[in-house]
């Protein structure tokens, strides 16, 4: 639950306003998409509400926690029961794609290593990458490191995937793969996904779009009337 939130970047002279009197509600277990032109504020809001930087005027609440002015370890806290999937998969180079997706767990000490590992090494399964686990990076193709990176964002079943671009780096084929998948794990798990994207192909899958210009919240259409 956005309300009335604004954001600002740098100091004293410097201090620039970049988000607007933002409010937006997202229901559970929608996949909302954020459109709109480049500096458009699309990725510090998404940010925002992932608990990335902590909002500092108007309110935020995530699950039932306010943001707005959170502590670094609230921070820490609320990113617990979310999953990123960014343009760059940000893999890490020398750690295999069941290592990557272990580190999906990071954040949460209760879960043994050994079951972290048969977790992992299901979702990798899931993504369709079970013959890949110990592949590294640099030997996936593009399309295959964007589902470690979803398998990684999934693994620990969050509640809310905050997606930033995830197809910009993959061909068509791929992009479409690849949302279809994230549609179908968030589904299955029940979890609500929120996407900013600039591909017009993959529109398909909102419930909602959202359009940002210049700082604020444009339009917010339900899918039917925006493909129509
Ligand atoms: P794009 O589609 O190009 O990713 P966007 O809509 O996601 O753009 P943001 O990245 O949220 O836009 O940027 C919104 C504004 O905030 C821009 O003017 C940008 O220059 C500024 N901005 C973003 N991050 C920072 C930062 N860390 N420090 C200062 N200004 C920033």
């Amino acid at each position: 639950s956005v309300q009335n939130l604004d954001h600002y970047f740098g100091q004293g002279q410097l201090k620039k306003q970049v988000l607007f009197d933002i409010t937006l509600e997202i229901n559970a277990g929608e996949i909302i998409i954020m459109t709109g032109p480049s500096g458009s504020g699309k990725t510090t809001l998404l940010t925002l509400v992932g608990g990335l930087r902590s909002a500092q005027s108007g309110s935020l609440q995530v699950l039932g926690r306010e943001l707005c002015g959170a502590n670094a370890a609230q921070l820490t806290e609320a990113r617990r029961s979310h999953g990123y999937i960014f343009q760059a998969h940000n893999l890490h180079g020398s750690l295999t794609a069941l290592q990557n997706v272990r580190m999906g767990l990071e954040l949460h000490k209760d879960i043994s290593p050994q079951e972290m590992k048969t977790r992992s090494a299901e979702m990798l399964e899931q993504v369709g990458l079970g013959h890949r686990l110990n592949y590294y990076p640099d030997d996936l193709s593009g399309g295959q490191k964007q589902r470690v990176a979803i398998a990684r964002a999934l693994v620990s079943r969050p509640r809310i995937v905050l997606a930033d671009e995830p197809t910009a780096a993959l061909d068509s084929k791929s992009g479409r793969d690849v949302v279809n998948l994230m549609q179908k794990l968030a589904k299955e798990q029940g979890c609500t996904i929120l996407m900013v994207t600039h591909d017009n192909r993959i529109l398909d899958i909102a419930d909602r779009i959202v359009h940002m210009e210049d700082g604020k919240l444009a339009q917010d259409r339900a899918i039917v009337s925006a493909l129509s």
